[in-house]
């Protein structure tokens, strides 16, 4: 703890609560038996760091938890500052009688990217392009430990949404449209949080994970429906009870058998076909909360409420809070209307509209993670792991995650990867902007255009990989002379609630990207790296564009996505979503019966050199291999066995996907995720025959 921070005054009563030697569950039945109903209601209530008086409301509410979440008060900057002011909250709470430490929570989604300086991730929809989830677990450890060195236990990461439609605008947050991609890339939680058993939370480098938003997030229909007008962000999920249990369950069921420590139930409303009740509101519903996630999958953590969620179920404000409590939602974030919460809580309680065991359960688990993380031992910040933030070790595995993240859609006369020798000419609204490359939750809430924290963009990272390199955003500088144009085009930051389209946002490349594409394409080879949090449309202009890269939001570390663009790195990233070929045909997902993309999910030519030449036999000789694998358990093999059937067939294709192709071209890849390598190889036969 820093100087100025009193130690603390450990009990000296022999309380068993504070006893570390004792088992959790002894402990947190100790303390329970001795809180007041305004103390449990306290526990339950997570306030906003801004709004809680300087801190005196901690005391006075005996709050049980503070969170910097997006819509915040501004941030500190330092991680000296962060873990200063975590620990003058976590010193009032030693004015309360029980002195039970507080929880923090922020968003660090990609990277502890509330911190400059901070090693800033991939955003998900790059890393499930990856297909790499020991490198996921990785990104999460990195995450885990910048976020605990500045005092903050707990992280409302990962985002489980399985995207099923892009004009959503959190689709850049999901690992992607198959579940099962989704489930491969849940390593992170180990990264994050440890070993599952939660023995690992106590330690200075690991935090308490959240898996949000359940349920069926990723999967609110376009538009308008019956119950009003709505925008995709936020809205209505209709599935039936199959999909929901295959598409937007799956993930959930995976994330509790790591030993997820928390779950944030989304904002949108779920419709179950034929279940007669309608679009109900996520965090009114039992059946889901009570009734699947905590008896049915065995989840032992606590559910904290989406921000100011409440607020949007239907009645008064006591039916909001007594329906939320009863539906399982554990903790509050009310992030203004803590004083109201915890009264009102009270009170249904004292009229009997919400039984103790429902309160003495929610407390119950949110001590268990208290206890775990070992806040009662060591309340205040182990800022020992700040000197690793933004270090290069860290910012290496940033720099993995963005090259294995690139995807390769189109290379016509091997464009790709470009030689040292060769001069290039660089343009585009994203080639050297480090916010656009970062995306939304890096820094603000909705991220920001420009330079606000450290890293290399990508016109630096081709420099620094020895590039001959002329640079011109709006491509206005003459363009002879050149052997090569590499154009970086795509979206501006968003996070939620924005991306929707036609709400200043779209899947269209702007018109100041689609000139300088075109002026570009037409005076030499080119290469169009789209930088964005989902696809977007290039239409026509595919035909002029040499080489295509779906690059996502890259992070920080611009010198990753050099890496493959100079042949450091092969290119190996596949899509994790299907890549359309215009907004009609949106939703489109693999498995949907007339599946016509641009560029199918799984998607991803390679760089890779060594990849046998090919042919039927050569197939043959891989599917009864990769099946003799899948009988041995033998995953690695089984994995790269499809991979190069996978690579085989791409050859053959080239860029022309059609439907014969396409189909079960990705139908593999989702065969791949389950593990039926055998499977997979005789889909990728099929595809290879068709092309
Ligand atoms: C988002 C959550 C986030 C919370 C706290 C909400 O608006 O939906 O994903 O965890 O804010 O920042």
């Amino acid at each position: 703890a820093p100087a100025e921070t009193p130690q603390i005054v450990i009990d000296a009563h022999g309380l068993p609560y504070l006893n570390a030697g004792l088992p959790v569950q002894k402990r947190v039945a100790d303390l329970l038996s001795r809180m007041s109903l305004q103390e449990k209601a306290g526990q339950m209530t997570q306030a906003e760091r801004g709004a809680v008086g300087g801190g005196g409301d901690i005391a006075t509410y005996a709050l049980g938890s503070l969170l910097s979440g997006g819509g915040s008060t501004p941030t500190p900057n330092t991680p000296e500052a962060w873990a200063k002011m975590i620990d003058g909250f976590q010193l009032r709470t030693r004015a309360t009688r029980l002195q039970i430490p507080l929880i923090y929570g922020v968003d660090a989604v990609h990277g502890h990217n509330n911190l400059a300086g901070a090693t800033i991730m991939p955003h998900n929809v790059g890393i499930g392009a990856t297909r790499d989830p020991q490198l996921a677990q990785r990104t999460g450890s990195v995450t885990a430990s910048e976020v605990r060195a500045t005092g903050i236990p707990w992280d409302f990461a990962p985002c489980l949404c399985v995207s099923r439609d892009e004009r959503w605008g959190r689709s850049y947050e999901s690992f992607g449209e198959d579940p099962a991609l989704v489930q491969s890339m849940e390593t992170i939680i180990q990264g994050l949080q440890g070993r599952a058993d939660g023995r690992d939370l106590s330690r200075n480098d690991k935090v308490l994970a959240t898996a949000k938003h359940f349920v069926g997030d990723g999967g609110t229909a376009y538009g308008s429906s019956t119950t009003g007008t709505y925008t995709i962000d936020q809205g209505v999920t209709t599935v039936t009870r199959q999909q929901l249990e295959d598409i937007h369950l799956a993930p959930y069921r995976t994330a509790v058998q790591r030993g997820i420590g928390a779950v944030m139930p989304s904002y949108s409303s779920l419709d179950i076909v034929g279940d007669g009740q309608g679009a109900v509101k996520m965090h009114a519903r039992g059946d889901m909360i009570n009734g699947v996630l905590k008896r049915r999958m065995g989840f032992g953590g606590f559910v904290i409420s989406d921000w100011n969620a409440i607020d949007q179920l239907p009645g008064d404000y006591a039916t909001h809070v007594r329906t939320a409590v009863n539906a399982g939602v554990d903790m509050m974030m009310v992030p203004y209307g803590y004083k109201d919460f915890g009264s009102t809580l009270v009170d249904e309680v004292k009229a009997g509209r919400i039984s103790e065991a429902r309160i003495d359960d929610a407390v119950s688990r949110i001590l268990t993670q208290k206890f775990r993380l070992g806040l009662f031992e060591h309340p205040y910040a182990d800022t020992s792991g700040a000197a690793a933030i933004g270090s290069p070790a860290h910012r290496a595995v940033a720099r993995r995650a963005a090259a294995e993240s690139q995807v390769l859609l189109k290379n016509s006369g091997g464009l790709l990867p470009l030689k040292k020798s060769e001069k290039v000419y660089v343009a585009g609204s994203n080639a050297d902007d480090l916010g656009n490359q970062t995306g939304g939750w890096t820094l603000t809430w909705q991220g920001a255009s420009g330079t606000h924290t450290q890293g290399t963009t990508i016109l630096r990272g081709m420099r620094e990989a020895g590039g001959d390199i002329t640079y011109s955003k709006d491509a206005s500088a003459p363009t002879d002379g050149y052997d090569a144009g590499v154009v970086v085009v795509g979206e501006t930051p968003y996070a939620e609630g924005v991306g929707d389209v036609g709400n200043g946002h779209s899947l269209q490349l702007s018109a100041a990207d689609q000139a300088a594409v075109d002026k570009v394409c037409a005076a030499m080879k080119c290469a169009v790296l789209i930088v964005s949090g989902r696809p977007q449309l290039v239409g026509d202009r595919l035909g002029t564009i040499d080489a295509l890269v779906a690059s996502w939001l890259p992070g920080t570390e611009g010198e990753g996505v050099a890496d493959v663009l100079y042949g450091k790195r092969p290119f190996t990233g596949q899509l994790p979503v299907t890549w359309p070929k215009s907004e009609s045909q949106l939703p489109i997902n693999v498995g949907d019966p007339s599946y016509d993309p641009q560029f199918p999910y799984g998607w991803g030519l390679s760089t890779l050199t060594g990849v046998s030449r090919g042919g039927t036999a050569t197939l043959k000789a891989l599917g009864a291999a990769a099946t003799a694998a899948e009988r041995k358990g033998d995953d690695r093999a089984g994995r790269e066995l499809v991979t190069e059937a996978r690579l085989i067939v791409q050859q053959k294709a080239g860029e022309r996907m059609a439907q014969a192709v396409a189909k079960p071209f990705a139908d593999a890849g989702h065969l791949l995720l389950t593990g039926r390598y055998g499977k997979a190889v005789e889909m990728l036969t099929e595809a290879y025959r068709a092309a």
